[in-house]
């Protein structure tokens, strides 16, 4: 049996100023036990964000590669364990989108993750015009084959399925379509690692909102949230928290 894995995604939002939302965040997620609760911060928060999360899982939106480098305005492995992060976003549609990451980008980000100790959330997803022509579930295949790191178990990755028409829009899928896409990833999860496939958690992330939690979380093979603007402040995340305790 798969927790649940509620994770929250800050993007570019967050200062010292929002810590007691993370603290809040954290309170009610001790208060579930049931369900994993992950924030991924910016950079600059993860040290502070640990220390207000007394506990919580507290990670990153992106990594390079390397360990270390000539690679100005980049952020290493070993760095952000040294921030305290336990995990790490990869493959994200606005990275695909804002900084051209491949899947292979995603796949050697998560390779290097997983050899510093982080988990990964590694992100896959299709855009509208390819869901208009029918490609939606060739694209997620593909990615995933493309970007799944060697030896992947749920030990320490996660997939997350983040359509990228659905990201910030206000618009989901149907709960049939979220249900499709992620009954073929985990086929194509087997068809890749066998039976560590079972173990491996699929997110749904893409305006995931305390309306439509329940709804989603309940779908077969939802594992959990990607949550971006409804992570930001408690009172809009923690109904997601509970909704996934609630199942
Ligand atoms: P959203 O973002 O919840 O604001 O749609 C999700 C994500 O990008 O992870």
């Amino acid at each position: 049996m798969r927790r649940k894995l509620v994770a929250g995604n800050w993007k570019m939002h967050g200062l010292k100023a929002d810590l007691p939302e993370v603290a809040a965040i954290a309170a009610a997620a001790r208060a579930k036990p049931r369900v994993d609760v992950a924030l991924c911060l910016p950079f600059t928060l993860i040290e502070a964000g640990v220390g207000a999360g007394g506990g919580m899982p507290v990670g990153a939106q992106d990594l390079h590669e390397a360990d270390k480098g000539a690679h100005t305005g980049c952020i290493s492995g070993p760095m952000l364990i040294e921030a305290g992060a336990s995990v790490v976003i990869v493959g994200h549609s606005e990275r695909r989108g804002d900084q051209h990451e491949t899947s292979h980008d995603a796949w050697a980000k998560a390779a290097a993750a997983h050899r510093h100790g982080l988990n990964v959330i590694l992100c896959c997803g299709e855009t509208e015009v390819e869901r208009d022509a029918g490609r939606a579930e060739r694209i997620v295949q593909s990615q995933i084959e493309k970007s799944l790191p060697e030896g992947a178990s749920g030990d320490w990755l996660t997939l997350a399925y983040e359509p990228r028409w659905a990201i910030g829009t206000g618009k989901t899928p149907t709960l049939e379509d979220i249900a499709a896409i992620h009954a073929i990833a985990r086929a194509k999860l087997r068809s890749m690692v066998g039976d560590a496939a079972d173990g491996i958690r699929i997110l749904y992330g893409g305006s995931v909102t305390g309306a439509n939690a329940a709804a989603i979380l309940a779908v077969d093979n939802v594992d959990g949230a990607l949550v971006g603007g409804a992570s930001l402040s408690a009172e809009k995340f923690v109904p997601i928290i509970e909704a996934a305790a609630s199942l």
